[in-house]
């Protein structure tokens, strides 16, 4: 009997599903089932899955697993903000935080365990960096989310968007975060649209032109900054890739399609980017990009030593783009309670390495 681990079918996108199938012998359709099994019913259990031969769903069971990660705890915070602490293997754990508004539903995945780029106010740069998730990890949180909302009597809610916000930088695991996007966008699977589905990133450069001929969800970029000179210190990785070359791919993102915009995440520090001066450079940076502003107002954490900016600060800030027709919104804070809100994610992560992988990428091949 071989020991190697069992074939996760969460592992699989839909196309992934269809040559698994092939392998075996067996018709393409079969992913289809299984995905709609899987992803639409919530069914994990193959012998369930009655519209599958005895003798499939006897091989399936016998060669497969359908694996997603174990609850470890479930926070509620008083805003009606869900947490989950996940486990996933080597002892890590991670977090998905679900945000219920009025008119919908927004799910924040995480993509690594911990993260590597090290931004100097974000609570998961302080833990480290363990490993990227696994497909099965990722579209695992959906999965755990929906059937959770499905089922909770009093959040009768549906995930309705679906954020790349949680821990980790998506695009350092792109093949794993695309492959996980496609089921939330497949029409068997959660049935997203594309502008539903949000990845966020620092500014991993070449993956940003990745993402838009693989999978051209909608993007937030973590900006931060309207100079080199600041956003090296708060964004490391802008010492890899900095803003022109991060504008330039973000141009090329929305390209020919005159209804999408990139949405720009900028943390409100205390006198340290929050100046009406800086955003003005802001306007001049974001010149001929269709875009939105998100101000973030910051989320103090452990060993970072910043201020919030005060609100009227940061409508002082929010004045200048609007004189400038960017439309900028100020993102509440939202299940800070519990440490859910932006940048407080921190799960467990074990045998951190997170500074050996930073000096590899500021050191630019
Ligand atoms: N690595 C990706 C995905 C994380 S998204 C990225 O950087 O985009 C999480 C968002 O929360 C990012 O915009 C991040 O910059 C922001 N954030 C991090 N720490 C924060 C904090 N302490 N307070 C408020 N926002 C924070």
């Amino acid at each position: 009997m071989s020991t190697a681990a069992p074939i996760n079918l969460l592992d699989f996108d839909a196309p992934g599903l269809a040559a698994f199938f092939a392998s075996w012998g067996e018709r393409p359709y079969r992913a289809t089932q299984i995905t709609k099994w899987v992803h639409q019913q919530g069914v994990i259990d193959f012998t369930a899955m009655t519209n599958l031969s005895q003798a499939l769903r006897a091989r399936l069971g016998a060669e497969t697993v359908i694996q997603v990660p174990e609850v470890v705890t479930l926070q509620e915070s008083n805003d009606g903000t869900l947490k989950w602490l996940l486990r996933v293997s080597g002892g890590n754990c991670i977090e998905t935080v679900f945000i219920p508004e009025n008119d919908r539903g927004t799910l924040c995945v995480s993509s690594q365990v911990g993260c590597a780029l090290n931004c100097s106010f974000c609570a998961t740069a302080k833990q480290g960096y363990n490993r990227n998730l696994t497909v099965g990890e990722i579209i695992g949180q959906v999965w755990l989310a929906a059937r959770h909302l499905g089922q909770h009597p009093k959040t009768q809610k549906n995930i309705t968007n679906v954020v790349m916000m949680g821990m980790g930088e998506p695009l350092m695991n792109f093949e794993n975060v695309t492959a996980a996007m496609r089921l939330m966008l497949d029409d068997n699977a959660y049935n997203l649209g594309r502008k539903r589905v949000t990845l966020s990133t620092a500014g991993v450069v070449p993956a940003i032109d990745r993402l838009r001929e693989e999978c051209p969800v909608a993007l937030a970029v973590s900006l931060h900054a309207p100079n080199d000179a600041l956003r090296d210190e708060l964004v490391p990785i802008n010492k890899t890739y900095p803003l022109a070359e991060l504008m330039a791919a973000c141009k090329r993102y929305v390209g020919s399609n005159p209804h999408d915009l990139i949405t720009f995440e900028y943390i409100m520090l205390e006198g340290v980017n929050d100046s009406p001066a800086l955003a003005r450079d802001l306007v001049k940076l974001l010149r001929g990009i269709p875009a939105k502003v998100n101000l973030i107002p910051y989320n103090p954490i452990a060993g970072a030593d910043y201020g919030r900016s005060p609100l009227d600060a940061i409508n002082r800030f929010r004045l200048e783009l609007n004189k400038a027709d960017i439309l900028t919104i100020t993102r509440k804070t939202r299940g800070d309670d519990i440490d859910a809100a932006c940048g407080q994610l921190v799960g467990r992560v074990e045998a951190r390495s997170a500074r050996k992988r930073l000096h590899a990428m500021e050191s630019r091949p």
